[in-house]
C-alpha cells in the first residue's frame, strides 16, 4: 500500500491476483485511475489515465492479475487491499464454461447455460456479471437472464428478463440495455406470487430455446442466469424449476453448503453442481441499502444516467382510454372457489382495476399484449406472457375528471393501452 499522490488522490500499489475493495460515503462520489498495469472492475478491464466516477454507496473491487497501480480520490467508507480472493476460483469456472462453448461449437451442440444460486448478499449478481464479461471479451455472445426481482440488473425492479450480451458491463454504468427481454413481475420478492414467477420463467426459458435454434452464436453463448436470493421452501422449488424450463447443465452454488447438496440431490445426475465461496468483500445490505438502489434503478429509467440524461414526460391519461389490471386474485377458501377453478387460477387471473387515490405512486407496466382480443368474460388472454414495452408512475390520480396523471419515458400517447400494476412505488422528487 502506498500514500503519496497520484492525480491528487491516494495511491494504491497492487501486486499481482490483489484487489483494492472500496465503498462510497452517502452523498458522495469516488473517482477511481489506473496509472500502471492492467486491471479490472467485475471483469470489465480498466482504461488507463481515465477517470471512472463512482456514486455514492457503489462497493467496488478493482482486481489486478498482473499487478497495477490506481489512485483513488473522494470519501471512502473503507479501502484496502486484499491478497484474499476466490477470483481464481472463479476463472476457472469460465475456462471450464468456456471449453464448454468450444465442444459445442466442435460438435453442433448448445453452449453451458449456467443457474447462479445462494443466499442472499454472496455475490451472485457479481459472479454472473464477471463471467459474462469474460466470455464476451473472447467473443461469445452469451445471455443473461436475470430472475432476481429485488435487485435486476436489467430492468427496473418487479420485472424478469433476458438480455444478449455484446459487450462486457460498462465499469460505471453497468450493462447497456439495449432492447431485453422484459416481463412484469409486479413486486420484489417471488413468493407474493410463486405460481406467476414460476410461469414467467418457463416464458423467458421458451423465447431462449426460440432464439437459440435460430442463433448460432447465442446457442453456443449459452446463458448464465441470476436467481434471487430465497433458497428455502417455494423459493428453493423455484430454483429446481428453473434449472428444468432452463434444461441447465451447470449449477454453481455460493458459499451455501446445505443448497449444494440439497441441489446435488434433486437435480438430475447429469447436471453439473458446484460449491464456490464467497468473495470476503461481498458487502451485506441492509433493508435501506437495497431500497435505495431500487429506487435508484427506477430513477435512472426514467432520468437516465450521466452520460445520457432523458427527459421524462408528465401527461393525463383517461381511464377510459386504458385497461389496468392487477394479476393475481386475493386467495379465497377452496369451498368457496368457483366450480372447476382451483387455486393456480386465482394466482394467474387477471384482476381489472378502477383507479382510485391508491394507485399514486404506482409503477405501472405497459404491455406488449395484443389489443382487442377480449375473450369471454373479458379475461384476455396473453397479457402474463407478453413482454412488457415500457414502465409509467402514476404521479396523481383525479376521480372526479376520471383521469391520471403520469410521468413517462416518452411523450403521449402511451404506445399501448393494457397497464398492469405493481407493488412497488415510486416518488418522484425532481
Ligand atoms: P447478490 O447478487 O448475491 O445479492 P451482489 O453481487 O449484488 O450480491 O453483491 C453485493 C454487493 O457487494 C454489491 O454492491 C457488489 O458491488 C459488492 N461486491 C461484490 N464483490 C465485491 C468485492 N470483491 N469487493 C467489494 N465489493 C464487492
Amino acid at each position: 500500500v502506498g500514500a503519496g499522490a497520484g492525480g491528487g488522490g491516494t495511491r494504491f500499489d497492487l501486486e499481482k491476483e490483489t484487489e483494492l475493495r472500496f465503498e462510497v460515503e452517502a452523498g458522495e462520489k469516488v473517482h477511481l485511475e489506473l496509472l500502471t498495469g492492467l486491471a479490472e472492475v467485475f471483469g470489465s478491464e480498466l482504461n488507463r489515465n481515465k477517470k471512472y466516477t463512482f456514486g455514492p454507496g457503489s462497493k467496488i473491487a478493482v482486481f489486478t492479475w498482473q499487478g497495477c497501480s490506481v489512485s483513488l480520490s473522494g470519501k471512502t467508507e473503507v479501502a484496502y487491499i486484499s491478497k484474499d480472493t476466490p477470483m481464481l476460483l472463479y476463472l476457472n469456472a469460465h475456462t471450464a464454461l468456456e471449453q464448454m462453448r468450444r465442444q459445442a461449437e466442435r460438435d453442433n451442440e448448445r453452449g453451458p447455460r449456467v443457474m447462479v444460486v445462494g443466499p442472499t448478499d454472496v455475490g451472485k449478481s457479481t459472479v454472473c456479471r464477471l463471467l459474462l464479461s469474460y466470455a464476451v471479451r473472447l467473443g461469445r455472445r452469451p445471455t443473461l437472464v436475470d430472475l432476481d426481482v429485488g435487485q435486476s440488473g436489467v430492468s427496473v425492479p418487479g420485472t424478469m428478463s433476458a438480455l444478449c450480451i455484446e459487450r462486457p458491463a460498462d465499469v460505471e454504468e453497468g450493462y447497456s440495455v439495449q432492447a431485453p427481454l422484459v416481463y412484469h413481475f409486479g413486486s420484489t420478492t417471488p413468493g407474493t406470487n410463486i405460481k406467476l414467477y414460476n410461469k414467467l420463467t418457463s416464458c423467458l426459458a421458451e423465447v431462449f430455446s426460440q432464439r437459440c435454434e435460430e442463433n448460432r452464436k447465442a446457442s453456443v453463448g449459452g446463458c448464465i442466469i441470476n436467481t434471487c436470493g430465497w433458497v428455502k421452501g417455494s423459493g428453493y422449488q423455484a430454483l429446481v424449476h428453473c434449472a428444468s424450463a432452463f434444461q441447465v447443465d451447470v449449477v454453481l452454488v455460493l458459499d451455501q453448503e446445505r443448497l449444494y447438496n440439497e441441489l446435488k440431490r434433486d437435480l438430475p445426475h447429469f447436471v453439473r453442481v458446484v460449491l464456490l465461496p464467497k468473495s470476503g468483500g461481498v458487502v451485506e445490505r441492509s433493508k435501506d441499502c437495497r431500497r435505495e438502489s431500487r429506487d435508484e434503478k427506477i430513477r435512472e429509467y426514467f432520468y437516465g444516467f450521466r452520460s445520457a440524461l432523458f427527459f421524462p414526460h408528465a401527461f393525463d391519461v383517461r381511464f377510459s382510454d386504458v385497461r389496468i389490471y392487477k394479476i393475481g386474485a386475493p386467495s379465497i377458501p377452496d369451498s368457496c372457489l368457483p366450480l372447476g377453478m382451483s387455486q393456480d387460477d386465482t394466482q394467474l387471473k387477471l384482476v381489472p382495476v378502477t383507479p382510485g387515490r391508491d394507485l399514486t405512486h404506482h409503477v405501472l407496466s405497459v404491455s406488449c399484449a395484443d389489443e382487442g382480443e377480449e375473450g369471454a368474460g373479458g379475461v384476455r388472454r396473453g397479457v402474463l406472457e407478453s413482454p412488457v414495452c415500457g414502465f409509467i408512475v402514476v404521479t396523481n390520480v383525479d376521480t372526479q375528471a376520471q383521469v391520471m396523471t403520469v410521468l413517462s419515458p416518452a411523450p403521449r400517447p402511451l404506445p399501448r393501452h393494457t397497464l398492469l400494476i405493481m407493488d412497488i412505488r415510486f416518488i418522484d422528487l425532481k
